[in-house]
């Protein structure tokens, strides 16, 4: 998809109206629409990039920049208890909005959403272990 028919460069349009906390000229920060906390935030670069894999390395670094400040604000002023970064690419990895996205949310003790980043671990031997870290080294 391009960003013609993205929901998400509408907002940043103004086309869609959003609760946005941050703007600047590449980045503007909205609350979603569905949080799974009291705070839960989006960076959303003004560029549309689907994804990790098409979002400039600059664009990227400045975001996670961002993510920094915003983590530390939102911290101050919810005086929530901890904090996760999401970011979600293609749908088996959850994404249904296709402009790349920095979820910020806020988390609290005894929220809702304990398990939120709780997964089932797959089993490897040791040998392929082996062969998966010799293939990834970089
Ligand atoms: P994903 O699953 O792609 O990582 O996350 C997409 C997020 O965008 C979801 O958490 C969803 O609630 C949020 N979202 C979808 N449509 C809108 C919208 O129109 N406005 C806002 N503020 N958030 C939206
Ligand atoms: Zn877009």
């Amino acid at each position: 998809m391009n960003g013609q028919d993205c929901i998400f460069c509408k907002i940043i349009k103004g086309e869609i109206p959003a609760n946005t906390i941050y703007e600047d000229g590449e980045f503007k920060v909205i609350l979603d629409v569905n949080p799974a906390s009291k705070g839960h935030a989006l960076i959303l670069p003004k560029e549309h990039y689907a994804d990790i894999y098409e979002i400039e390395e600059d664009v990227a670094g400045r975001a996670m920049k961002l993510a920094k400040k915003l983590a530390c604000h939102m911290t101050n002023v919810l005086s929530c208890d901890g904090f996760n970064l999401i970011q979600n690419n293609h749908e088996v990895a959850g994404q249904t909005v296709f402009h790349f996205h920095l979820h910020l949310i806020p988390r609290y003790v005894g929220d809702k959403n304990a398990d939120l980043l709780r997964y089932t671990s797959e089993t490897f031997t040791p040998e392929e272990m082996k062969v998966i870290c010799d293939s990834l080294k970089l």
